[in-house]
């Protein structure tokens, strides 16, 4: 079965809702969303603290400073004219949300209320209590709804992204409710399919980001960017992983270690807690290994962060979703009990390499939000950057996109018959094998892998040692077993399909990783422990081929500041 498409948007989280609504309002283009997952399950929905923009230029916020913290923040890594464009972009994208009916927290005066968040030098983290990303999905959902040229495909895999004469020809989708396995045919493609942090096993991340989309994309041709900086969120609760929000330390809450000291006065003594995730990550596991943590479930050892001191009234008000979760998963109380974190794997600073307007070097293809990397982010990301990048680049991806359609008079050639076939075998052919491996267990010993040798802290030897292990266990999924054998809501299936990207990509995070003998950002190596400019000012970018990345290298875009050393 073929359906045809002017545009098709790839994930259905803040990205590609934008770019979706953007695509649909400017042009009478015909619109597909495509999510494996119900659209308002999207990973979206569990942003927390805020959306970063400059909303009180008279009261002394500036573009200039929202762009200085951004680069300083990414370790000089990022390429400034994006991060130019992105904090001019940002704030009507604010304003424009409150007109389709966001319900933004207020000050006192009714204007949008904004907090301060990690190395932000000023409180402009744009917010809806302690569920901002559920409220952005909500109100785009809402707008979305206004067009009728948009077609919506909930719960449908995409399982490859085909390429003729470098430029797009379409996607296959394999739709999990019917069992049927199409072909969309499109003029243009957005892959906005998110992160990858299952990759990891300690994460904030749903169980839906296993970095489909980036996989994909990397076995198709396109270029990987940057994808050795995950970042390492510093308060995750322990044991689950789930994220207790940046804001909850924007609010002024404490770290402390296990002699009550906030122990971020030796690491970071101007901005303490509100300092970059890497620099608290690297001080947490600093403490931990220093032997001043609390002693963890299966060697989980934690620090607190103490809400106490901030009174039931702000809890109540900013903070009701994280006082939820603690209660529900650890039965404990933030207003009078501290709250057990560990740094988590929470975000890839890296995805599909695009320029400044979100486009792939293939025609017709664009990427925006966590999947894509034009290089907003560089080796850190700032918190409530990452929702303001969706929007921004939704828009501008949406708008770029919808310019290419409408010049395009007809759809791309299709492909041939048997390459569709092919495409469907791959996806089907475990049903085939008689295999002796679980996708789950096989997860989870990459999972292992990476949690414990491509952490917070890197040495060569533990990176080479996780990348031979990466390689067999490759060789292992191969021969994974699916025992259900049908194609309605096959999850062994799909569990299976998704080890394959994890395994992809986490060989391009190792290899990368392996290469950068330096620390830059997240990307901490022991036994490289300085910035090295003279020969690491580059991102790195990883090519598919069959025995490994190939690992390529482009210049950082420095056009207003030149690195310096990073103090907090
Ligand atoms: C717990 C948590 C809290 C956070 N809080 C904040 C915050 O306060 N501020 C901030 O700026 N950032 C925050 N972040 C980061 C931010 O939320 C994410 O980076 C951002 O929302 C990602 O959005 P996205 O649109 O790129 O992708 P996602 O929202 O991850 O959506 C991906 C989409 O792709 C679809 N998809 C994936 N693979 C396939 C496939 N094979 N076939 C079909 N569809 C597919 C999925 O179904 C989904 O619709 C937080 C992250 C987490 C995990």
């Amino acid at each position: 079965m073929t359906r045809k498409h002017d545009i098709i948007v790839l994930g259905s989280g803040i990205a590609g809702l934008r770019a979706a609504i953007e695509a649909a309002r400017g042009s009478e283009l015909d619109v597909a969303v495509i999510s494996k997952v119900q659209l308002m399950r999207s990973q979206s929905v569990c942003a927390e603290g805020g959306t970063a923009a400059v909303l009180q230029p008279e009261e002394g916020d500036s573009f200039e400073l929202h762009a200085w913290d951004t680069v300083r923040g990414s370790d000089f890594f990022c390429d400034q004219d994006v991060v130019m464009r992105f904090v001019q972009e940002i704030p009507e994208e604010i304003l424009l949300l409150e007109h389709w009916g966001m319900p933004w927290s207020r000050r006192p005066d009714g204007r949008i209320a904004q907090r301060p968040f990690g190395g932000h030098s000023y409180n402009r983290a744009t917010f809806a209590a302690d569920k901002t990303g559920f409220f952005e999905m909500q109100t785009l959902y809402d707008t979305l709804q206004k067009y009728a040229s948009v077609t919506r495909y909930d719960e449908c895999y995409v399982s490859s992204i085909l390429i003729g004469d470098d430029s797009l020809r379409g996607i296959t989708v394999w739709d999990l409710t019917s069992g049927e396995f199409s072909f969309i045919q499109g003029k243009a493609l957005i892959i906005a399919t998110g992160g990858a942090c299952r990759t990891f096993g300690f994460t904030t991340h749903s169980l839906t980001a296993t970095g489909d989309g980036l996989a994909m994309a990397y076995r198709a041709g396109l270029p990987i960017k940057d994808l050795e900086f995950v970042q390492f969120h510093p308060t995750a609760l322990v044991p689950s992983g789930i994220l207790i929000t940046e804001a909850a330390r924007g609010e002024g809450g404490y770290l402390l270690n296990n002699r009550d000291e906030r122990f971020m006065e030796k690491y970071a003594p101007v901005k303490m807690e509100v300092a970059p995730r890497d620099v608290i990550s690297r001080s947490e596991i600093t403490e931990i290994e220093e032997g001043r943590g609390f002693s963890g479930p299966d060697g989980l050892d934690y620090l607190h962060l103490d809400l106490r001191h901030l009174g039931a009234d702000t809890i109540h008000e900013r903070l009701p979703m994280i006082r939820e979760v603690a209660m529900k998963f650890n039965l404990i109380d933030p207003i009078h009990q501290p709250i057990p974190i560990h740094p988590a794997a929470h975000y890839f600073m890296g995805g599909i390499h695009t320029n400044i307007d979100g486009a792939t070097p293939i025609e017709g293809i664009w990427s925006a939000g966590e999947a894509g990397c034009e290089s907003l982010h560089g080796a850190n990301r700032l918190g409530a950057n990452s929702t303001a990048e969706c929007l921004v680049w939704g828009k501008i991806t949406g708008n770029e996109a919808a310019r290419y359609a409408s010049s395009q008079k007809t759809l791309p050639p299709l492909p041939k018959e048997s390459t569709l076939k092919d495409a469907e075998a791959q996806v089907f052919s475990r049903f085939k094998t008689d295999g002796k491996e679980n996708a789950y267990a096989l997860r989870r010993e990459l999972q292992k892998t990476m949690d414990s040798q491509v952490g917070v802290f890197r040495t060569g030897s533990e990176l080479e040692a996780a990348l031979n292990k990466i390689k067999e266990l490759k060789q292992c999924a191969s021969d994974i077993r699916v025992t259900d054998r049908g194609r309605i809501y096959n999850t062994d299936l799909l569990s299976a399909l998704e080890a394959d990207n994890l395994l992809d990509l986490a060989e391009v995070i190792v290899a990368g990783a392996l290469a950068r003998t330096e620390s830059r950002g997240a990307h901490s190596r022991r036994d490289f422990p300085k910035r090295d400019d003279a020969n690491w000012l580059k991102h790195t970018l990883a090519y598919y081929t069959p025995t490994g990345p190939r690992l390529d290298y482009t210049p950082v875009a420095i056009t207003m500041w030149q690195p310096v050393e990073r103090k907090y």
